[in-house]
């Protein structure tokens, strides 16, 4: 089969390096970066340490608003899907590109394949909520990471194939932890000790988009025991640096602030963290699997099954339930949630049976 494949952000990145490969033994595949990520920091480090290959396309659209920049991407896609005529379409996860994909394939009534489909926050406010939604409804083989999203989607009366596969990627997750555990340089270079700070990532637009929302992030992060390590995204940075906040920040004893990082390095400084603290979904899934208790800056997950092993606490913006949740030691338990690190292969099997 001839697919053609469609990611355009960091997690996607990752996602489609547990999978490219071992589609690409039995299939043949066209990789489209839709430049939704454009910043090496975001993107290039990816392909170059998971050894994902190099995009067949770069359609180079990033910026805008989410609704503008999905309308760019489906007008650079519809006459890539008619000239390239594949069997079928593969997108990832909750993103605009993943819209994009899913709905410039549909159109032309080429199969879609979503992975991680049936992940649900039930917060429609979130743009990756109507991107999930919106995507799963025109997909026809829907893989899920979990029988819980499997289950959203028969609750939905989903029209094409579901399949519980697994997460792909705690696929990379696991497959990092030996060398990131060992890795004791990486907290080093920030002056850091193995086990003893926190580690900080937060992106989400709802976090960062609104100017009292951020004010209470930044509230948050000071109220925080030191030492903190905050890994700042782009995006975060830009609205730290808009609203004048950003010096603020730099003031706060204990508090290392620092780009972007590398998977391997942040992979490595998730799982010596004394705890995370994140509003990302792919970061709650690798701090549980590296057995580090964690925070969620949001007030819903769509990785529900974390906070009720007892690994995850939800607390939004609330700095006094941040601290009481850090305060609080993790469970003796820690169930095996999302896969066991072959959901790829079993991807590549679903994809094969289409
Ligand atoms: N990540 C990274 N460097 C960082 C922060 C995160 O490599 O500085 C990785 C992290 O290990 C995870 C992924 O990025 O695999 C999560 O992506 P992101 O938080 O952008 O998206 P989400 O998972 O929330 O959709």
């Amino acid at each position: 089969m001839r697919i053609l494949t469609v990611v355009g952000n960091r997690p996607q990145f990752i996602k489609a390096a547990a999978v490219s490969g071992l589609l690409r033994e039995r299939h043949e595949e066209i990789l489209v970066h839709t430049g939704q990520h454009y910043d090496d920091s975001l993107s290039r480090v990816f392909f170059t340490e998971l050894g994902l290959a190099r995009p067949e396309k770069e359609l180079g659209i990033g910026g805008g608003s989410n609704t503008a920049q999905t309308a760019r991407m489906l007008a650079a896609l519809e006459p890539l899907v008619g000239e390239l005529a594949p069997d079928a379409a593969l997108v990832y996860g909750d993103t605009n590109s993943t819209l994009a994909g899913a709905l410039a394939a549909a159109q032309a009534r080429v199969p879609v394949i979503h992975i991680e489909a049936g992940m649900r926050s039930f917060d429609r406010t979130m743009p990756e909520e109507l991107n999930r939604v919106l995507s799963d409804h025109v997909s026809d083989l829907l893989l899920c990471p979990s029988q819980s999203a499997a289950e959203h989607l028969r609750a939905e009366s989903i029209a094409g194939r579901i399949e519980v596969v697994g997460d792909v990627m705690v696929d990379v997750a696991l497959r990092s932890l030996p060398l990131a555990r060992a890795n004791a340089e990486a907290p080093a270079a920030y002056g850091l000790q193995g086990g003893s700070y926190l580690l900080l990532t937060a992106h989400r637009a709802g976090n960062v988009d609104d100017p009292a929302r951020l004010r209470a992030l930044v509230e948050l992060v000071r109220a925080l025991p030191a030492p903190v390590l905050f890994a700042v995204h782009p995006r975060t940075g830009a609205r730290l640096a808009d609203a004048g906040l950003l010096g603020e920040l730099e003031s706060v004893d204990g508090l290392v602030l620092t780009g972007p990082l590398g998977y391997i390095e942040f992979s490595a400084l998730v799982c010596q963290a004394r705890a995370v603290i994140t509003d990302s979904g792919g970061v709650q899934k690798e701090a549980y699997l590296a057995g580090v208790p964690f925070v969620t800056l949001r007030a819903n997950t769509e990785w529900t099954e974390t906070v009720q092993a007892g690994w995850n606490t939800l607390v939004d913006l609330d700095a006094d339930a941040a601290l009481a949740a850090l305060g609080r030691r993790p469970p003796a338990e820690r169930p095996a949630l999302y896969g066991d690190g072959h959901a790829a292969e079993r991807c590549v099997q679903a994809i094969g049976a289409l």
